[in-house]
């Protein structure tokens, strides 16, 4: 079984992600105007910085209170699941069903999407976290099939983690549905908290209409099978059927809304309590150790971001540390200089395996996304038009 790959074309990512042509940052920030579905306002300030303030005035013992209506509305007597808690076995899933199980007296279902390539430290600490006292059901797609989805992704939409985010998304959906599980509690709300649409700022829950926008670029995994996939194939990348969602009283809500949400401080808490451990070594592209260190290969996720957004790794933790108030707006640029864009070449080779492509392709396809709003050639090397670092030398 294979898919022929069509000759690589340049894509137009202004329109696609219909992003702005000027590019801005945030003057709070590290962040830049390039992320998709981000908001400024006339200050300069982008919507994951207001809500930074905004989470700062809640009233989070209110908040709390309705934590423990809703566990109370959901909690079962019969011994059976009563929440599920999508979870990676890293420090924010970990945290969300730890307190659930132990502070809330809830009996979660833990459910995890395999990473395309585990790494050593991720499934130790998959294996420590269902060790500290969890039930775990790990959905690992067929083999053959991610891999095609993978390399599809990766030329397609400029994304090899596009399958992933298909089944990270829609595979505990198809659990809670097959175990009658009405709840899911997942971590933060990516849109309010790193910036996208805030429709949901004051909502608890989100809308499973939302998802293809929101997750898939528009593009849901019914769009492969114009490439040769079939519905078979892509069974575990699909969400169950809507009226079986709809019957189940599905509802997904978020942890951050009712738990004043800081990655650092889930991490200090799962080394506590669910024996998490940071990578030994920095994530290439950026300086910090303990986000997203299960899958080999999602440094191209990262620096394919960095290509078609100029917003790479070193970016993203910089912005979100200083909203959190752990590092400061100078610091967070000196850190996207000196890491945003590192290549992660550690894993170079598994990824071409992984997807059979070859190095000469692989460039053709990186080219394709590069967007000429972003970048220009200094001689023989691609170097950013408007980088953090020089805002204020005026253009
Ligand atoms: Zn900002």
């Amino acid at each position: 079984m294979d898919v022929p790959l069509s000759a690589v074309k340049k894509q137009d990512i202004l329109s696609r992600y219909k992003l702005p042509a000027k590019v801005l940052f945030c003057k709070r920030c590290t962040m830049s105007n390039q992320r998709p579905r981000i908001q400024f306002d006339e200050a300069g300030i982008c919507s994951a910085c207001r809500y930074a303030e905004y989470k700062r005035k809640a009233d989070w013992n209110e908040r709390e209170k309705e934590l423990v209506d809703l566990c109370d509305r959901y909690r079962k007597s019969d011994g059976s699941y009563d929440v599920l808690v999508p979870c990676s076995g890293g420090k924010d899933g970990g945290y969300v069903a730890h307190q659930l199980k132990f502070k809330y007296r809830m009996n979660p279902l833990t459910v995890t999407w395999s990473p395309n390539i585990y790494t050593e430290i991720g499934w130790t600490n998959l294996r420590n976290f269902i060790d500290s006292g969890f039930d775990n059901i790990l959905g690992t797609p067929n083999g053959l099939v991610n891999r095609i989805l993978m390399r599809l992704a990766f030329v397609y939409q400029g994304d090899p983690f596009q399958p992933f985010i298909y089944g990270v998304t829609n595979f505990p959906l198809r659990i809670a549905v097959q175990h009658g599980i009405s709840l899911l509690m997942y971590g933060e709300n990516g849109e309010v908290e790193y910036g996208g649409d805030m429709k949901n700022v004051d909502r608890p829950t989100r809308d499973i209409t939302d998802h293809s926008q929101h997750y898939f670029s528009d593009m849901p995994p019914e769009v492969w099978l114009e490439r040769g996939l079939t519905e078979k194939d892509l069974y575990p990348y699909l969400p169950p059927d809507p009226q079986k969602i709809h019957d189940n009283k599905t509802e997904i809500h978020f942890m951050g809304y009712y738990k004043f949400w800081d990655p650092q401080e889930n991490f200090y808490y799962c080394i506590d309590n669910t024996n998490f451990s940071p990578n030994p070594e920095r994530n290439e592209g950026t300086y910090s150790k303990y986000a997203s260190i299960d899958d080999q290969l999602d440094g191209f996720h990262y620096w394919m971001g960095w290509i078609k957004f100029g917003i790479g790794r070193a970016t993203s933790d910089s912005a979100h540390e200083i909203r959190d108030g752990k590092i400061d707006r100078d610091e967070g640029i000196g850190l996207v200089k000196r890491f945003d864009g590192e290549f992660p070449k550690k894993y170079f080779k598994q990824f071409l395996d992984h997807t059979s492509i070859d190095e000469t392709y692989f460039w053709d396809v990186v080219e394709s996304w590069r967007s000429d709003h972003i970048w220009r050639k200094s001689g023989n090397d691609w170097v950013l038009k408007h980088p953090i670092w020089t805002e204020n030398e005026g253009s």
